[in-house]
């Protein structure tokens, strides 16, 4: 399987649920039992999504993705909250996500249009656009970077097995048409709908 130079991923409802700015109280965010969810100081669980644990596990350490790196690319309302969360999850024994996006050298957390935090994080790797893979929640985002030539997909379940697979096997296309089809645009209430559901089954 052909990799991505740099998969880039979008945090709120794409790597975990809810939205920093849906919480009452945020910071400081305590670890729990279960790796996938920390607990705000409001006690809300803030809970990663899909397979991102394992995914990001992967990306760290699975030697298929040896040449692979892992950025952020989040307009997060909180950005220090979900800096604290990045720092809090850990994808494995003393591996947290921040680490695993290089000491969050490739964490871009701010307002503006994603395809700002792209040209960042292509500056600072040096990776081509081509050779990116983004992942977001957000039909408006996954349009706006796609015209970059990063190759997106839409993930309105958060980065769950099946999306990860849709990019899986980006980089055997090339051309002007290896983008892959953004689908069909959600209404933002149907896919908060999904995710609650999923969250409490
Ligand atoms: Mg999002």
């Amino acid at each position: 399987m052909a990799v991505p130079k740099l998969v880039v991923f979008d945090l709120d409802a794409c790597c975990w649920y809810p939205e920093m700015y849906m919480l009452r109280r945020g910071a400081p965010f305590r670890p729990t039992a279960d790796p996938n969810v920390l607990q705000s100081s409001g006690k809300e669980a803030v809970r990663l999504l899909g397979n991102v644990r394992n995914i990001w596990k992967e990306l760290h350490s699975d030697e298929r993705f040896a040449g692979t790196r892992v950025g952020v690319a989040s307009r997060c309302d909180e950005p220090a909250w979900g800096r604290e969360c990045l720092q809090k999850f850990m994808v494995q024994e003393g591996v947290s996500m921040w680490d695993v996006a290089e000491d969050g050298q490739l964490v871009e957390i701010y307002k503006s249009s994603k395809q700002q935090h792209f040209k960042r994080l292509s500056e600072k790797t040096g990776i081509a656009f081509e050779d990116m893979l983004f992942f977001d929640d957000d039909p408006y985002n996954i349009q706006d970077v796609s015209r970059l030539g990063v190759t997106c997909v839409e993930t309105p379940e958060g980065v769950t097995k099946e999306a990860w697979e849709e990019g899986a096997p980006m980089v055997r296309r090339t051309g002007p048409d290896h983008r892959l089809q953004v689908r069909a645009t959600r209404r933002r209430g149907e896919k908060k709908k999904a995710l609650t559901a999923a969250l409490t089954a």
